[in-house]
């Protein structure tokens, strides 16, 4: 906990306590009473109540302490909102499901967004919780190859901006802009590049999005060791999907954590069991090895054993059957559910291009091993929800799902250690280059009162890939900046207290 901090709590202790010297009454806005607080930055883990005035956690104590608004949380874990790192839904319907997965502050930074700050602009006006963006790369090379803006390549449409932007729509008329995804930048190119990459980290990006593998084909030494280079200068995180190689090769994370260690930029290595597969625990190992010899890196996991992507990816390109070391019949076509042959995949590749498929190819074994290693992160991967028809994968019940079946099922996590991954581990990775985070992923007086409030013999993921869109269960409060969004496990749909995050 940092010097300001300490600070804005000391006033606000200050602020409360001298008037109740004076006056028989003072009263907090709200007042958590009873329930199981857990902090996972101090190792509290106690029986408190939990006051709040203007957003803030105001004390933390033994009680009762009084309140305009009292509410009885015994029996349930009080814990910090939980924070996702990777997190691709910025959409009404995303932070619905992710709010009911008690999570406070959703944020993309593996595809980041470009310029940052029209990141969000179908929540910005109606947002129920934080969210924010890193400089999404893949945005910075659609704009310097075709002209066109993309703020979220995932949820908007492409604006095209200039002569190369019109000739662009013109051309895509006839084939798709292609050149993002399989040409290599120019000296010029590459000089625009890093400065767009210095305008959107003067915007507040939180880091760099590096989705390297859907571009793996462009991006040469020369570029993505400029890429690094700022990071370094910059003092902020790459966000890095690897490129990927055949089932656990690891050629991608050395690439990784070798710039890393020669730049000296810090490197968060997104989805690692969907990367390493088999070498899981290889890449576990080389990760902690790297941080032995003080390199900056961090990872990251989904609780999910399958992937999903377009079905005209680069990667369905490639030989994906060795590279997942799956079969047809381990892909499903996400609308319907049905498995793949041959005849139906070359069919529907060439068919159905805008198509999304899920393959089934990380074995639950990884999972559990990267979730057993110390420091490995919690993230939903949460895919772009749209309307209810869309079919996604369940990732809407991330959090949920490691408190339900990792901790209280299975045992494989401690319920203080699983929490640190999902408020703590996070909030540390970005609050040296973005102090906002200094006040959230902890229960302290003084930090945002982002709070999820839930049961831990009850917390349960209900998201399953055949029926994606239902809510966790268990989740019974949810305040972000101390309004509750979530009350006796019911959405508010009036409350909408999310801010927009940077590192401004
Ligand atoms: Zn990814």
């Amino acid at each position: 906990m940092n010097l300001l901090i300490r600070l804005v709590g000391l006033v606000v202790a200050l602020v409360l306590a001298v008037p109740a010297a004076f006056a028989e009454e003072v009263r907090f806005d709200l007042v958590l009473r009873g329930g199981r607080v857990i902090d996972p930055e101090s190792g509290l883990d106690a029986v408190r109540d939990v006051a709040i005035v203007a957003g803030r956690i105001a004390a933390i104590e033994p009680g009762p302490l009084p309140g305009t608004r009292e509410l009885d949380v015994s029996g349930l874990v009080v814990a910090p909102g939980f924070i996702d790192l990777h997190s691709h839904s910025p959409t009404p319907l995303g932070q619905y499901y992710q709010v009911l997965d008690g999570v406070t502050t959703a944020l993309e930074l593996e595809a980041g967004a470009f310029p940052v700050e029209r990141f969000g602009s179908q929540i910005e006006a109606n947002a129920r919780i934080h969210f924010g963006a890193s400089v999404g790369y893949g945005s910075l090379r659609m704009l310097v190859k075709h002209g066109l803006r993309v703020p979220h390549l995932i949820v908007d449409r492409p604006e095209p901006v200039g002569l190369l932007g019109a000739w662009t729509v013109v051309r895509s008329l006839f084939s798709p802009p292609t050149a993002v995804f399989l040409e290599p930048a120019t000296a010029a190119e590459r000089a625009r590049l890093r400065a767009l990459l210095g305008e959107g980290l003067d915007a507040g990006g939180l880091g760099i999005g590096l989705p390297l593998d859907y571009i793996s084909e462009a991006v040469d030494a020369a570029e993505i060791r400029m890429i690094f280079e700022v990071a370094a200068e910059r003092r902020v995180p790459v966000f890095i999907h690897i490129r990927r190689g055949i089932n656990g090769d690891s050629a991608g994370l050395e690439e990784a954590l070798g710039l890393a260690e020669g730049t000296g930029a810090a490197v968060h290595i997104c989805h690692i069991s969907h990367n390493a597969m088999r070498g899981t625990g290889a890449f576990l190992r080389a990760i902690r090895e790297a941080r032995a010899r003080g390199v900056d890196v961090t990872t990251e996991l989904l609780p999910y054993n399958a992937g999903s992507a377009l079905i005209s990816s680069a990667v369905f390109g490639r030989d994906w059957q060795t590279i997942f070391g799956i079969r047809y019949a381990d892909v499903e076509w996400a609308e319907t559910g049905e498995r793949f042959n041959e005849a139906m995949w070359n069919e529907y590749r060439r068919e159905r291009p805008e198509g999304q498929v899920i393959h089934h190819y990380v074995k639950e074994a990884w999972t559990r091993e990267a979730l057993a290693e110390p420091g490995v992160i919690v993230v939903s991967d949460l895919l772009p929800m749209i309307t209810e028809q869309s079919k996604v994968a369940p990732h809407n019940g991330a959090f949920s799902r490691v408190l339900g079946r990792y901790v209280r099922e299975t045992g494989l996590l401690e319920l203080e250690d699983a929490l640190a991954r999902m408020t703590l581990l996070p909030a540390r990775r970005l609050e040296a280059f973005a102090p906002a985070f200094e006040r959230k992923g902890r229960l302290a007086v003084g930090a945002d009162a982002d709070i999820t409030v839930f049961d831990a013999d009850t917390i349960l993921d209900r998201a399953t890939y055949r029926d994606p869109y239902q809510a966790s269960a268990g989740i019974a409060y949810v305040l972000v900046a101390g309004e509750l969004v979530v009350r006796d496990g019911e959405l508010d749909e009036a409350v909408h207290p999310g801010k927009r995050l940077s590192a401004n």
